[in-house]
């Protein structure tokens, strides 16, 4: 249910800007600044990749953060400033070899033809950053049930090795930093990027011990069901939910894997979404949900094969936070990727997801 006493200003700005529809007796809605979200936004203003002209919309972080300032979806009070990760962090989930690399700016031209962004000491302040940012995100859902990092998402990256846009998996980064702090035992990350998290299914691959098997009663999808892989975790389960003719060519086996064809739409999507989500949470007790809620699955990406709308995104990012409220799971959220032919289009749809939160984790009207 959306939150109430919508200002009809806001009301028409809103739906042009975000695309939500709100039924009428929703009119008294209202997302002024004095209502404050029932959870924290991480965001730096520090949130900016210095890679010059590249198809990863640098900018992205910032217009975000304007866009939800400006349609009063949330107040300034509602974000909350990361610092960057201590070296200590960044090595329980990078090798030491890599991240002396990173420091001295040692890497080798084949390291960094396969980072796809030009390597800089800035560049590495932006990943220490958002690994901070998910470290504060992940503190701040076990303590509120959700919290939503304006940035992160970098499931790309190895343990000693960075590709695809990502030098620092900062989700690996924060989950590990809440084992070692006792907050955590488990967590399951729940990838929805149209790439799949190679990277996290590397880091996290160590303590998968067996096979398990999968239903596989989700639609079939252009005449065919779309592959669903699966194989048990340790203490940590991953869920990747990815276009199977994309980057990376090879993918790593993640706890589950849904390789979804080209060209899927909403509907079918969001079934292989509660599909895949049913099936890890019979094996699994997370104590940390960690949603990567990357853009790219849009039918307008240039990086993705998906046919995704706008609001069938918004219904995924509901289903996500509804199932973790449903069983009492603290969620954070990243962002990752997002190439949308217009960059707008990759900020609306990262706005909805705060909007998508507020609608589920707003308290009841007179609770
Ligand atoms: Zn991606």
């Amino acid at each position: 249910m959306v939150s109430k006493n919508l200002c009809p200003s806001h009301f028409g700005m809103l739906r042009n800007y975000i695309g939500l529809r709100f039924a009428q007796d929703d009119n008294d809605f209202c997302l002024s600044s004095r209502a404050m979200l029932p959870f924290k936004l991480i965001y730096s203003d520090e949130y900016y990749l210095p890679i010059g002209q590249h198809v990863f919309p640098a900018e992205k972080y910032r217009r975000i953060h304007r866009r939800l300032v400006e349609t009063g979806v949330a107040d300034p009070s509602d974000f909350v400033t990361p610092q960057p990760a201590s070296d200590q962090d960044i090595l329980l989930a990078h090798t030491p070899a890599y991240v002396n690399k990173l420091k001295t700016g040692t890497l080798s031209a084949r390291e960094e033809l396969q980072l796809e962004v030009p390597y800089s000491p800035e560049l590495v302040h932006a990943f220490w950053l958002a690994a901070g940012g998910s470290i504060l995100a992940a503190e701040y859902a076990l303590k509120d049930g959700v919290a939503i990092n304006i940035g992160g998402g970098f499931h790309h990256a190895f343990p000693d090795h960075g590709e695809g846009f990502c030098m620092i998996h900062d989700v690996a980064v924060a989950i590990r930093r809440m084992q070692k702090d006792g907050k955590i035992r488990t967590a399951m990350t729940v990838d929805c990027d149209v790439h799949q998290g190679n990277g996290t299914a590397a880091i996290f691959a160590g303590t998968r011990t067996s096979s398990d098997p999968l239903p596989s009663n989700g639609p079939s999808v252009l005449g065919r069901k779309p592959l669903i892989r699966g194989a048990h975790a340790g203490d940590v389960f991953t869920i990747s939910l990815h276009q199977e003719n994309n980057y990376p060519m090879y993918k790593p086996p993640s706890s589950i894997d849904v390789d979804l064809p080209d060209g899927i739409t909403d509907d079918d999507y969001l079934a292989w979404l509660d599909n895949a989500l049913s099936s890890g949470l019979r094996q699994f007790e997370p104590d940390l949900m960690c949603y990567v809620a990357g853009a790219d699955p849009y039918r307008e990406d240039q990086l993705g094969g998906l046919q995704l709308s706008l609001e069938g995104l918004k219904r995924r990012d509901e289903l996500v936070f509804r199932v973790a409220k449903a069983r009492d799971i603290p969620v954070m959220v990243t962002y990752a990727g997002g190439y949308a032919l217009k960059v707008e289009d990759t900020v609306t749809i990262h706005s909805n997801t705060v909007i998508a939160a507020a609608e589920v984790f707003q308290p009841a009207r007179n609770a």
